[in-house]
């Protein structure tokens, strides 16, 4: 079935108005199109819960570290829309630039502590871009829920901390990553690796679940970690940005695993930066 495509925050408000006065349950989920089945399964979610959904669509330039890797960023809005029809989604905002960044736009959202670190410390200033143009499309489109996936988990952490920390009425909720059948986590970015490099690149989650595994069955955290990275390296990975272990709760660092984790790493192959994380479990977690 068609969706309606809006593209004015004008357009986007009378329709999100009318679903509000008739007490609709909004849910939103926000992409930089290039849709995959990782977005997909934060959709089919958005339809269990909620009584309409609306999928975002914008490329955002600010989060991008170099006009390069903007410019090349995969675009495929016709296919987008393919995909969105056969889940029958009620709205796709796809909004110019100026409908979020109005001339003399001037203001910025920066969460610290939990955008520390990690990603963080490789992509400057790319955390402030993401919350600033997610607090705008909550806030534009009004909806009750929004759903992230945990693939960008540092990503949702500072999702969540700026809605509690400036009371954005909204539920946001986390959503597994989507895997290939070979573990690799989907991602728009493993269509630019090699047909060498995607053969290798399930490596990268076999040893992140290898490690989670020996670190639940009590073995030291730096053993473990410091294996994992000397795999990564014989295997062809380069550029390690990071590979740690942090608390699920808060990604603070954990000297010991007294608590849920998550071993979170960013990593070269090739020209790509390919990230990922896997769950730590603790007592029944
Ligand atoms: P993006 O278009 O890359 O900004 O991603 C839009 C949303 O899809 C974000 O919440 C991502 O975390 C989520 N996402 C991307 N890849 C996956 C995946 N493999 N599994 C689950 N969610 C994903």
């Amino acid at each position: 079935m068609k969706i309606p495509i809006v593209r004015t925050l004008s357009a986007l408000q009378k329709i999100t108005r009318e679903w509000r006065t008739a007490n609709k349950e909004i849910s939103v989920v926000p992409t930089m199109g290039a849709l995959h089945a990782g977005h997909l399964s934060l959709v089919r979610e958005a339809k269990s819960m909620s009584d309409k959904v609306i999928v975002t669509l914008f490329v955002n330039p600010t989060q991008f570290n170099n006009t390069k890797d903007l410019k090349s960023y995969p675009r495929s809005e016709e296919d987008d829309i393919k995909k969105l029809e056969s889940f029958n989604i009620d709205l796709l905002y796809a909004p110019e630039n100026h409908e979020i960044y109005p001339e003399g736009y001037a203001t910025q959202i920066s969460v610290s502590g939990v955008s520390e670190g990690l990603c963080g410390d490789h992509r400057p200033g790319h955390f402030n871009a993401v919350a600033t143009v997610v607090a705008k499309l909550l806030i534009q489109t009004s909806a009750n829920i929004a759903l992230f996936g945990e693939k960008d988990y540092q990503q949702l952490h500072v999702i969540k901390r700026m809605v509690k920390d400036l009371d954005i009425p909204v539920r946001i909720v986390g959503c597994e990553t989507i895997r290939e059948t070979d573990h690799l986590a989907i991602s728009s970015r493993n269509l630019l690796l090699s047909d060498k490099d995607r053969k290798r690149a399930p490596i990268l989650a076999k040893t992140l679940m290898d490690a989670a595994k020996r670190i639940e069955t009590g073995e030291p955290q730096k053993i473990v970690l410091e294996d994992s990275i000397k795999i990564l390296r014989s295997s062809g990975f380069r550029s390690i940005e990071y590979l740690e272990l942090r608390a699920e709760s808060d990604l603070k660092v954990l000297e010991m695993v007294d608590e849920p984790a998550r071993i979170l790493a960013s990593i070269y192959l090739g020209n790509v930066r390919l990230i990922d994380n896997v769950k730590v479990r603790f007592g029944n977690s």
